[in-house]
């Protein structure tokens, strides 16, 4: 009998467990490092489109959508100072026309339900608080640094250590984040601070020159979840993901009619993240040696097309059926990166485009560039990770 391969995964986010559930699945035997103490309640909302709803029953997780997931009800896009209606949104048609809803989901939830299906193919598998530093990734196999010194072996590794990518730095060497001149600010409200009237419809997009905000509920309505992006010319901060006073949301949105205004100002300062979006440069390959990334860290892309995390899922479902194709690690990166790499750099390509005709400074061309964009996000949600060739 062959002795199954031991897989080092890099980093504990969406991408990382959904990896380590795929290759626990395949049969692989998996050490899982992530450098925070504890997995905690992190993040906001995610759209977790038909796609990747696919691949999460691939990986055992079908059932979990529909638990702690809202699909989304109709909605409108409005206009920025008047709140009138632009646009009327139907109710989403996805499970018609896909097979599949699309659902809104606290990245939390998701991020727990895929622990729990981790931890209950092998608790011991995860570990936390701990940093890798360095990667030597040979022909035959690989070796870790932890940043206290230690020294873990495996057969192959799986960088998914997110936009920041150590893994990817060590691999390919570094590479510059390019700032897309956006930043995001991420907000959650409680639903019971929230009076009826401001949440009418539940689903809404405010449109106003290089300005953008979209509101949605989570948790069946106990949290209401919202983005807000603005054009920026440069990011000073020190992280990418870094506190906010409300303030400062307030007075980039200050021209936002007052139902907006109201609303944001309800946003409890603990719950109000801004973000420099950033993104990377496709790269033509992620595999060196017996190492390759997946996620953030392979294809981190701006968030205009909401692929992020749902591309991190399509990429783990193809991993996990590499590997049960074949017990030879050269030979499943191969195939892994080779079903992978044209899909997510399409998915890159289009989010970038996208970025422009979203802030243009009309409302009004700003609707026609949200209604051809999502015409053509939708043209993603026909892959099946379960079904497409490996
Ligand atoms: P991460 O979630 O970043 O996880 C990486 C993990 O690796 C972390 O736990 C980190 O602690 C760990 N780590 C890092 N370095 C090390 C190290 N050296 N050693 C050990 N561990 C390490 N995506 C969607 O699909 N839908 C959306 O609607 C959506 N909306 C978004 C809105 C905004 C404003 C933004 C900014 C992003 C959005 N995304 C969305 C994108 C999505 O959040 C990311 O693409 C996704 O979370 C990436 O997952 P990941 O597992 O690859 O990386």
């Amino acid at each position: 009998m062959t002795r199954s391969a031991h897989v080092i995964v890099v980093g504990g986010g969406i991408g990382g467990l959904a990896a380590a559930l795929g290759l626990l699945r395949a049969g692989q035997r998996v050490t899982l490092l992530e450098q925070v103490a504890s997995l905690g309640e992190v993040g906001a909302g995610l759209s977790i489109t038909p796609n990747a709803g696919k691949a999460l029953d691939f990986l055992g997780l079908g059932d979990v959508l529909g638990r702690i997931g809202n699909t989304p009800p109709a909605g409108q896009i409005r206009h920025f100072q008047t709140g009138a209606t632009l646009v009327n949104l139907p109710q989403d048609q996805s499970r018609e026309k896909y097979g599949k809803p699309l659902y809104h989901v606290h990245r939390a939830d998701l991020h727990a339900a895929l622990a729990a299906a981790v931890a209950a193919l092998d608790a011991g598998c995860l570990h936390t608080g701990c940093e890798v530093r360095h990667v030597d990734s040979r022909a035959d196999g690989v070796r870790v640094t932890l940043a206290d010194g230690t020294a873990i072996d495996a057969d192959w590794l799986v960088g998914a250590d997110g936009i920041h990518s150590r893994v990817r730095a060590e691999l390919m060497g570094p590479d510059r984040p390019n700032f897309t001149g956006y930043v995001a600010w991420r907000g959650l409200i409680p639903g019971e601070l929230v009076e009826p009237a401001l949440l009418d419809p539940p689903l809404c997009m405010t449109v106003g020159p290089r300005r953008m905000l979209m509101r949605y509920p989570l948790r069946r309505g106990a949290l209401v979840n919202f983005v807000a992006i603005a054009r920026r010319t440069a990011w000073m901060e020190e992280g990418w993901s870094v506190r906010s006073e409300r303030h400062e949301l307030l007075d980039e949105f200050a021209d936002f009619e007052s139902h907006t205004l109201r609303l944001l100002a309800l946003t409890p300062v603990d719950r109000l993240f801004k973000w420099g979006l950033f993104d990377r440069d496709p790269l033509p390959g992620w595999t060196r040696g017996r190492a390759t990334l997946l996620g953030d860290a392979a294809h981190a892309m701006p968030p205009f097309t909401g692929q992020g995390a749902v591309m991190a899922l399509e990429d783990a479902a193809i991993l996990g059926r590499a590997a049960a194709a074949t017990p030879d690690p050269d030979e499943l990166m191969q195939r892994y990166e080779a079903a992978r790499l044209p899909r997510v750099t399409a998915a890159l390509v289009m989010s970038r485009a996208r970025s422009e005709l979203y802030f243009a400074d009309d409302p009004l061309q700003q609707v026609r560039a949200l209604g051809a964009g999502m015409a053509e996000l939708r043209t993603l949600y026909d892959y099946d990770a379960a079904t497409v060739p490996v």
